[in-house]
């Protein structure tokens, strides 16, 4: 029987040849099979999965293992395009649609021997936060199939959780990989603005999304950002900043300096004991030596506002190429407004919305001064970060909650994405650390490390000392 704990064990199991890369897919197809009421794939590819792990497989007894992914099984968001498989970001818009390149980081991943199990359900155009708005039907949270997984990447986020693949890939624009990971009891990375290429990403929100990581350990997560991660011609936006050896991040147990926000453990719409958790968790690693100190931050309450102004407007524009005669779904039949036909309330509700924030009389209103409000925690975080290693955060303000119990009230639900959307305003790294457990209802919950940009190798070096002594 297959087992997973990590990359590194499977790779050792494999030089050893206790496993085999075909065993492991044989293994997740029958856990996907098992579990597909889940609802976290959309596709699966199966034979092809099985021929590439043969494949491995013989490389691997002529040669060696070939590659530092070498037979991990790998799941996609659907919005990262795999040339010749489908994708549609989860719209109507785009049923049928098969890729017609590869984006970067998928090429880096099968470079480095990954095998693509499938692609991966999620919020339509990867806008939501419960994975409900999916042309695909809702993703079930496997630990309470009542519950939300957490969106918009919630079938990245369950695939890993159940154990339907080793690692996954999610997109994060505002929390989309940290808060499903929060909401799932995993690791969600979000890697600094431009760490990670994203030329194949289909775009919400072009100066805030990043291409982001699901695992369950932090060696995992390492591992699959060394190889993602780094410079390509086709994404002006990535750094040419040489890619850390991320998988250093066992080496230190240094201590470092942490900053926490009064405002935001004390925040009315946070769950008291995720409150009572972030106190108790400042204690804790006071104890353990680290120093942690309370920095006062004023700018909390303009952080969902700025984040939808700025991200429709990008939205608006980014969605104008689904038209019909570019991309995505036609009829002969006259329609009077396309995007009826193809897009969900919520993307067409963004659409709207980013529109009349960038129309003529009101650019100044909303547009400029949510720039202005993005400039303004550019300059606050940064400092902070001049003299903290790292500011510490709850990932969320509740845990999973009930799937429907939201979908009514669109407003609520952004306010939810509070602690989230900092780290993409100002384009720095961030990362759910799954350490808590809910005391009345029993559910995970993360806490949420942002640091410096570029600065991802300390940030794993921390979630490990976090992992490790939980
Ligand atoms: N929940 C946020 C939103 O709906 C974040 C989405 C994301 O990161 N893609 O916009």
């Amino acid at each position: 029987m297959f087992e997973f704990s990590s990359i590194e064990q499977y790779h050792a199991d494999l030089k050893e040849e206790k496993q085999t890369c075909l065993q492991a897919v044989e293994y997740y197809l029958s856990q996907i099979h098992s579990k597909r009421h889940l609802n976290a794939f959309i596709e699966v590819y199966a034979q092809e999965a099985l021929q590439r792990a043969s494949e491995l497989d013989i490389q691997r007894k002529a040669a060696g293992p070939t590659g530092k992914l070498h037979g991990v099984v790998v799941g996609l968001k659907d919005v990262i395009c795999y040339k010749d498989h489908p994708l549609s970001a989860s719209s109507n818009i785009l049923k049928g649609f098969v890729s017609v390149y590869s984006s970067t980081a998928v090429n880096k991943l099968l470079s480095e021997g990954a095998i693509i199990i499938g692609n991966l359900n999620c919020d339509e155009f990867a806008m939501g936060s419960t994975n409900e708005n999916s042309a695909y039907g809702r993703v079930l949270n496997a630990l309470d199939e009542t519950k939300v997984p957490g969106g918009s990447s919630g079938g990245s986020a369950v695939a890993v959780q159940a154990g339907l693949c080793m690692v996954s890939l999610g997109s994060d624009t505002g929390g989309s990989v940290r808060q499903p990971a929060d909401f799932c009891g995993i690791i969600g990375l979000k890697p600094t603005y431009g760490r990670v290429s994203r030329y194949g990403l289909i775009a919400y929100a072009s100066s805030f999304d990043q291409i982001g990581i699901f695992g369950k350990s932090v060696s995992d997560i390492a591992k699959t950002l060394e190889v993602i991660a780094g410079p390509d011609q086709y994404d002006s936006t990535v750094s040419s900043k040489t890619v850390d050896d991320y998988a250093d991040f066992t080496s230190s147990d240094r201590k470092y300096r942490v900053a926490y926000f009064n405002e935001a453990f004390d925040h009315p719409s946070l769950d008291p004991e995720i409150g009572v958790c972030m106190k108790d968790q400042i204690k804790k690693l006071q104890s353990e030596g680290h120093i942690v100190e309370p920095v006062e931050f004023d700018l909390l309450d303009y952080i969902v506002p700025a984040y939808y102004v700025l991200t429709t407007a990008e939205a608006s524009s980014n969605l104008s190429r689904f038209d019909g005669v570019k991309y995505g779904f036609r009829t002969r039949q006259k329609v009077a407004d396309l995007g009826s036909v193809g897009f969900g309330k919520e993307v067409k509700r963004r659409i709207m919305l980013g529109t009349f924030v960038l129309s003529a009389g009101y650019y100044d209103a909303y547009f400029t001064r949510a720039q202005k409000v993005r400039n303004l925690l550019i300059k606050k975080v940064n400092l902070i970060l001049g003299n903290f290693d790292f500011i510490i955060l709850p990932t969320a303000p509740s845990t999973a909650y009930k799937s429907g119990e939201m979908t009514h009230d669109p407003i609520a639900m952004y306010l939810a994405d509070i602690y989230t959307f900092m780290a993409n305003l100002i384009g720095i790294p961030a990362i759910s650390v799954p350490i808590f457990q809910h005391k009345i209802n029993g559910m995970p919950f993360g806490l949420q490390v942002l640091s410096a940009q570029f600065n991802e190798l300390p940030l794993l070096r921390f979630s490990n000392q976090l992992m490790q002594r939980n």
